[in-house]
């Protein structure tokens, strides 16, 4: 059970993930507006972060960089969402400053599985990435190899 922000201005994907956050016990809140995004976030004290990139008003990326930056909420593991898939974008969402990044259309069990990995991060922090090892079950995700 963890309290989960939900950045996202997109009413269906608000839909789909507080359901498939609360199936899991957890508690949701979800805000439509970014530029409320960290007053609320500082009243809701998170466990975890979902934003998507694509936001009017302050971009996904641009959160990431206010949250990270933010004393209250530096720490609070940040999950991006995005339909861009380009070359790079992971790279650039992970720089600034997400540690987990779903594309849509999301894959239901790859993001279940990407959320507990944030909530319950390994013991080592010796550096993989936390969805580095994703059993292949569902494997059209196509990564980007980035060497
Ligand atoms: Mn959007």
């Amino acid at each position: 059970m963890a309290k989960i922000l939900i950045v996202e201005d997109n009413a269906l994907n608000i839909k789909l993930f507080c359901d498939l956050l609360t199936a899991h016990g957890h508690e949701t809140q979800a805000v439509t507006d970014s530029r409320e995004a960290i007053d609320v976030a500082r009243s809701f004290a998170p466990d975890l972060v979902i934003t998507d990139i694509q936001l009017p008003h302050v971009s996904g990326l641009d959160l990431i960089g206010m949250l990270r930056e933010d004393p209250a909420l530096k720490d609070v593991p940040v999950m991006a969402v995005t339909a861009y898939s380009a070359i790079g974008d992971e790279e650039r969402i992970r720089g600034a400053g997400a540690q987990a990044y779903v594309s849509k259309p999301i894959s239901v069990a790859r993001f279940a599985q990407t959320v507990e990995g944030l909530l319950s991060p390994p013991q080592t922090e010796a550096g993989t990435a936390a969805d580095a090892e994703t059993p292949g079950k569902e494997s059209d995700q196509a990564p980007e190899d980035t060497t």
